[in-house]
């Protein structure tokens, strides 16, 4: 066995304190980058053994190990994968993961941003170091007649190889780790970062916590079962299989446990794709709780089932956070910049195609099942007018399904609602924002054998005044801005003179009381449709008066 000795080939002095500070808020990444390492280690293998390039002498049920112990300070990543020769171990550790780490700096240290990198994916092995005094790896290759080898280093500066004692095939990592880094002995909180990194890894990860001994401790030890391990993960998430084998039972399942929501979805798509890029996934459409909750999603984004970041805005349409999903997108390059992300072509398609899926099965519910696609509507409005608002494809693609519930209690689309209704008015959309507030308007319509949309949620005022501008043709009128223009018709033997009489001294009465000489009054008779006087407000200013009002507290 040969004994080397060295220092690492960069000067680690300066880089280090960097990589440390900087990394500092997100310093769990390292049992990320070191189980990734694991689960890579074990692909290697798996694949070489697949071609018959390897023997695996029995050693084949694939699992990684993550062992915290209280009394030696230390945390241990143990896997069967495909070990490392002593020239691998030179090769790969002393040159390619430090000068990998090196890279990493150069490319990032004048982003000053924390959150420029996603996760901080690709910084590796190095990332032991962010909590170790001193990382030792013990570690035997697959190949036969090879001996084990172990490498210490002590604060990532220089480093020892020689012989190690590990007698099974693969790779241990042992991190001693440093006073400022002793919450990782914490079996609730690796716990946490396990799962949440790799609880859906596809090799299966155990976690074990040894324990102080304490006088107490080892009394009920005496009289305990040996601990029954079980993996921390599901090796084979839902969203890799084939929809097809898929039951609506598993996918509310899988919803309830990803992400807590005891309520069931309403409906979900499973992304399913290889060509041209790789997507897999599933997107829900969550129930609100209650009626005026604005949505609020979650979509996680996976990196070969390793979990990279909750909503990430370069990736993903903001309008489809509002849905709960995951995704997982293998060939995303994630050890770039955010601001790169969101200029990559790959991305744009990502986004651009599961815009169309969610699209598409709108348009599929809507058409094929109609009486479904009413019943989610009170549910998927918000989002369905939010993604209009924000994405003009999505609004190309989805304009025509957009459906409005109607004070008779129908739900119709805009085109639905404009074609039975040309007779009474054309090109104008009737609304109500507050039907308790706007109830004796409502009665007057429905008395008059008129029809109104409702629009009450607090996208609404935005959504009408959107659509205006994209379709600008078409009006939409609360009904106490237009009920007069509406009605009028039915009046007859106005009597000019006396209506114009009545609009002055009203005016004037109303502009003195208020101390406003620019308001505008207008004054109808409807005594012909029952009604002796009533309010009207003119459509453009209370809109724009009420959006400035909600502006805080709705951001748009
Ligand atoms: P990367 O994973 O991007 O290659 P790392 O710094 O994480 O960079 O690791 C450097 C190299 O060290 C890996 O490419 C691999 O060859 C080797 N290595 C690290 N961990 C293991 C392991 N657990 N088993 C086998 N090889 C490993
Ligand atoms: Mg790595």
């Amino acid at each position: 066995m040969m004994h080397e000795s060295g220092s690492i080939s960069i000067n680690t002095e300066n880089i280090f304190p960097i990589i440390k500070k900087w990394l500092y808020s997100e310093k769990d990444i390292f049992v990320r980058e070191l189980v990734s390492n694991s689960s890579d280690a074990i692909s290697k293998l798996k694949k070489l053994s697949t071609i018959g390039e390897a023997d695996l002498d029995g050693d084949d049920k694939w699992q990684i190990r993550v062992v915290v112990n209280k009394e030696e300070k230390t945390m241990q990543i143990i896997d069967n994968g495909i070990g490392m020769t002593f020239e691998e171990v030179g090769k790969y550790i002393n040159q390619i993961a430090f000068s990998g780490a090196k890279d990493f700096l150069e490319k990032y240290k004048d982003k000053t941003d924390e959150g420029q990198i996603i996760g901080h994916f690709g910084l590796g092995f190095y990332s032991s170091f962010m909590v170790s005094d001193k990382v030792q790896i013990d570690t035997l290759s697959f190949k036969k007649d090879e001996k084990a080898v172990r490498w210490v280093s002590t604060g990532g500066m220089d480093y020892e190889m020689g012989e190690s004692d590990r007698t099974s095939r693969g790779t241990t990592i042992t991190l001693f780790l440093s006073e400022d880094s002793l919450e990782f002995l914490d079996s609730f909180k690796v716990r946490e970062i396990l799962e949440k990194y790799f609880s859906f890894l596809p090799y299966e990860v155990y976690f074990d916590s040894i324990e102080e001994p304490s006088a107490q401790a080892e009394e009920a030890e005496k009289d305990k079962e040996p601990k029954e391990l079980k993996p921390i993960n599901d090796t084979n998430p839902l969203w890799l299989k084939n929809p097809k084998d898929c039951t609506d039972e598993e996918y509310k399942e899988f919803y309830r446990k990803v992400f807590h929501d005891f309520n069931e979805p309403l409906f979900w798509i499973h992304l399913n794709m290889d060509y041209p890029f790789n997507l897999r996934g599933i997107l829900y459409f969550p129930k609100l709780k209650h009626e005026f909750e604005t949505m609020e999603g979650q979509i996680k984004l996976y990196y070969n089932q390793v979990f990279v970041a909750d909503n990430i805005k370069e990736v993903i349409p903001e309008f489809l956070m509002l849905l709960k999903g995951v995704l997982d997108c293998p060939d995303l390059p994630l050890n770039v910049s955010r601001s790169f992300l969101q200029n990559d072509g790959y991305v744009n398609k990502i986004s651009a195609h599961i815009t169309k899926k969610v699209a598409d099965k709108l348009t599929s519910i809507y058409e094929n099942d109609r009486e479904n696609f009413n019943k989610y509507w009170d549910d998927i409005n918000p989002f369905v007018k939010y993604g209009c608002i924000r994405e003009t494809k999505f609004y190309d693609r989805v304009k025509d399904i957009v459906i409005y519930k109607t004070t008779n209690g129908d739900y119709v689309s805009q085109n639905e609602y404009l074609e039975r209704n040309k007779e009474k008015h054309e090109n104008k959309v009737l609304y109500v924002s507050d039907e308790r507030q706007q109830a004796q308007y409502i009665k007057l319509f429905k008395d008059n054998g008129m029809e109104a949309v409702i629009l009450s949620t607090m996208i609404d005022n935005h959504f009408i005044s959107f659509l205006e501008s994209k379709q600008t043709e078409i009006k939409f009128l609360r009904i106490d801005s237009d009920l007069s223009e509406s009605l009028k018709e039915k009046e007859e033997n106005v009597d000019e003179a006396a209506s114009k009489e009545l609009q002055e001294s009203f005016e004037k009465l109303f502009k003195d009381a208020l101390g406003n000489d620019k308001l505008k009054l207008k004054v109808e008779s409807l005594k012909a449709v029952g009604v002796p006087g009533m309010i009207l407000l003119d459509e453009h200013s209370r809109r724009m008066q009420e959006m400035s009002q909600r502006f805080g507290g709705f951001d748009m």
